[in-house]
């Protein structure tokens, strides 16, 4: 039997519970790969990924209102169930989870919620979009519940949000491993992301700024440069381009995400910019 036959879509908590508890039962394991789907190849490497680590691998398609603030994209965020669908058969996801805001939020705003706090959520994401770590924390939290999977898989892409994941995951021993996959790419370098089908063919081309800035810092810190100042002026060289509007440039310890004064290896460096209305984040781990 192929894989693609098998793909089954759920829209409620309780359809998971007994999902979960179906493969348990038949001696499996349980990853899960949280998505808000308008599927690329970026998540399709972390089912891939998910496939390695566990035997039921389930996909969680929700896009989650808890972590835009009212003046972010919510509204016009890119969906295509009938396509996210097409794409994850073809990869072998077991589950798809597809609950309705209702169904995730049934006593509607939540009054009991993950809130971060610390050196991983003061900077960078967590300064620029007071609240969103907290919708995701949140969300996650809650699907963790759902799911109680053994593993759970997200991408490098969102390195802050990782590390977050990570830390909860360890500081309220939820019991879940958390696996980071590598960023995927376009062949030009840009990292792939549900919003960039927002940009214009031009912006297009001017959003390569932030794959270019961390080649560059990434290449100086392979010829020697280890003064973190440098790498960030060589970043934020990089997006001083017409049309970019660079948000931070960093070089930073990945467990703390704190600034570092010397890069080593380890160090990432973070990128934010916004290209016309389209908010883009990338970042590189040296090496
Ligand atoms: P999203 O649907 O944007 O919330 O992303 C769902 C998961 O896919 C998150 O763990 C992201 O970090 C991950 N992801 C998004 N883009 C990429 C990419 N280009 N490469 C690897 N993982 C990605």
């Amino acid at each position: 039997m192929t894989a693609a036959t098998e793909t089954r879509v759920v829209r409620t908590r309780d359809e998971v519970r007994h999902a979960v508890r179906d493969a348990r039962m038949a001696g499996g394991t349980v990853a899960l790969v949280p998505t808000m789907g308008y599927l690329h190849a970026g998540h399709l490497s972390l089912v891939d990924r998910a496939r390695e680590l566990a035997d039921f691998v389930a996909m969680s398609i929700f896009v989650n209102p808890l972590q835009f603030a009212p003046t972010e994209d919510l509204a016009r965020y890119p969906r295509d169930f009938d396509r996210d669908l097409e794409m994850a058969r073809g990869r072998g996801v077991d589950l798809v989870f597809a609950p309705g805001v209702e169904e995730m939020y049934p006593g509607g705003e939540p009054q009991v919620s993950v809130v971060p706090a610390g050196t991983l959520t003061e900077r960078m994401e967590g300064a620029i979009r007071p609240g969103h770590f907290r919708g995701v924390l949140t969300v996650v939290a809650k699907l963790f519940g759902i799911f109680t999977p053994d593993v759970a898989v997200f991408g490098q892409k969102d390195f802050q949000q990782a590390a977050l994941i990570r830390r909860m995951a360890l500081d309220l021993d939820l019991g879940v491993r958390v696996e980071v996959a590598p960023i995927v790419r376009e062949p030009d370098g840009l990292a792939m992301s549900s919003r960039n089908v927002y940009l214009s063919p031009d912006e297009r081309e001017r959003a390569l700024a932030l794959s270019r800035g961390l080649e560059h810092g990434r290449a100086l810190f392979a010829a020697g440069e280890r003064d973190a100042d440098a790498l960030r002026a060589a970043l934020r060289e990089a997006l001083d381009v017409p049309g970019v509007e660079a948000e931070y440039a960093e070089a930073a310890n990945p467990l703390t995400l704190e600034p570092v004064a010397a890069a080593e290896p380890g160090t990432v460096l973070l990128v934010a910019a916004r290209v016309g209305r389209t908010r883009l984040i990338d970042n590189a781990v040296l090496s």
